[in-house]
């Protein structure tokens, strides 16, 4: 089976180290969208190995600063999808790394707390 993200190319990379690689979605939801992944192909983020979501969390952190210097954006969503029913789509584990906006939408508090429905009130 063909993945999108084993195939990805060298000019599409942003940074690597020895077990992750970073680069932009294809499909933004926001300016500077970065998805980060292990370079070893499966799907789960709880099949990882301590050292892979080490080298995840560094591309983070390298990636987020880079993103501060290009657009400055005044906030972050870091999210991992698990699972068809956790709205995972490209089973190769990666983390989103998403700039966000002031004004980008109208209510911004709750952050990803929305993307799932709410089975209490949240004062
Ligand atoms: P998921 O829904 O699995 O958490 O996220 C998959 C992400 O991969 C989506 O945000 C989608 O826009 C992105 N995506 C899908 N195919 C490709 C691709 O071929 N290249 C890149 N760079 N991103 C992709
Ligand atoms: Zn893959």
């Amino acid at each position: 089976m063909s993945c999108p993200f084993c195939e990805i190319s060298p000019k599409q990379l942003l940074r690597e180290n020895e077990y992750a690689k970073a680069f932009y979605d294809l499909y933004p939801v926001q300016k500077g969208h970065t998805l980060i992944i292990p370079k070893r192909h499966f799907s789960s983020y709880f099949e990882a190995a301590e050292e892979e979501v080490l080298a995840i969390h560094r591309l983070i952190q390298e990636q987020k600063k880079a993103l501060d210097k290009e657009f400055a954006p005044d906030g972050y969503n870091i999210g991992v999808n698990i699972g068809e029913y956790g709205g995972q789509t490209v089973p190769h584990l990666h983390v989103h790394l998403i700039p966000r906006y002031n004004g980008d939408i109208e209510d911004p508090r709750g952050g990803i707390r929305k993307a799932i429905p709410n089975i209490v009130q949240y004062p």
